[in-house]
């Protein structure tokens, strides 16, 4: 089955098979997507929509990328036409179906170690390349300190894809307590070993491949204003952002440098006691006093979560 990443390559490349034919279509007005589409003596039920786009601000005709049937079609409602007694306004176009047998794969996961990186996060994205790089860059570096010092602990800093490339790649993760995150929005991270010694790696943005273009269709994708032909090449030009990634080299790519480090000490205990506020059971390391009572830190603070009305 084609990836989202894929369906938007193979349109960019233009491979595609016409069909532009009215269909007729289910409309579900509450999900305000097709469902599904009668073509060609067949009925097709649609198993994901894949995108929803505009040709452009001016125009109301509204473009969908639906999967169906194991395949990846365009159809659009069409609302340019003048209504007429002869021409029903807002008829379905099915518009054309995405080539699958000349299929352009992810030449960049050839890598075995980046694909299981980017199976784990579910995509392969530029912060997760950096992350997957840092790490890439420092093991090898810390070959002998890892030998005597097995500790290896991480502080990341930022909470970026990168995080799980680098809990992947060093197996410090959140839950053993390996991993320190310290969301500065900062690619920096520190590779600890021993007591208190570290390998600091900096991003250089002077290594960075330029990505104006980029980041200018990334804000029309995110405010769903990109067109089908925009969100295509963007995915295009990540492509490309992301192999530049890959083949700049370590040097370039970060700065490296031997820091002293003072990881914290935090209690560990797995003993529990009741907040006073909500009644639910919490790590006693956990408990703030307020008011003289001791709650939980979700209950001291502005609360973020709060119960539905039935
Ligand atoms: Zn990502
Ligand atoms: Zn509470």
């Amino acid at each position: 089955m084609l990836t989202r990443e894929a369906i938007f390559r193979q349109i960019h490349a233009d491979r595609v098979e016409p069909i532009q034919q009215l269909v007729a279509v289910d409309y579900d007005n509450t999900l305000q997507a097709p469902i599904s589409f009668h073509y060609g003596g067949r009925d097709y039920e649609v198993t994901e929509v894949i995108g929803r786009f505009r040709a452009s601000t001016h125009d109301p005709s509204v473009l969908y990328l639906v999967r169906a049937h194991q395949e990846v079609y365009a159809l659009y409602r069409d609302l340019t036409r003048p209504a007429s007694p002869f021409i029903w306004h807002g008829q379905w176009v099915l518009h054309f179906r995405v080539d699958v047998d000349q299929e352009q794969g992810d030449d960049m996961l050839v890598d075995m170690k980046l694909k299981r990186v980017a199976d784990f996060h579910g995509h392969l994205c530029p912060d997760l390349v950096i992350g997957y790089r840092a790490a890439q860059a420092a093991l090898p570096r810390l070959t002998l300190e890892r030998m005597y010092w097995q500790n290896l602990r991480v502080i990341v800093e930022n909470t970026t894809s990168a995080v799980d490339a680098v809990q992947i790649l060093t197996g410090c993760t959140l839950g053993n307590r390996k991993l320190w995150l310290r969301d500065w929005g900062k690619h920096v991270y520190t590779f600890v070993y021993g007591q208190d010694e570290g390998l600091r790696l900096s991003l250089q943005e002077r290594a960075m491949p330029e990505n104006t273009h980029l980041l200018m269709l990334e804000e029309k994708i995110q405010k769903e204003q990109a067109s089908m032909r925009e969100t295509a090449q963007y995915q295009v030009l990540l492509d490309e952002y992301i192999a530049a990634l890959l083949t700049t080299p370590d040097e370039v790519l970060f700065a490296f440098q031997r820091v002293a480090v003072t990881w914290p000490i935090e209690p560990c205990t797995s003993a529990r006691a009741l907040c006073a506020c909500c009644g639910e059971p919490v790590l006693k390391t956990h408990l703030v006093q307020q008011e003289g009572k001791y709650v939980c830190r979700a209950c001291s603070e502005k609360p973020y979560v709060s119960a539905c009305e039935a």
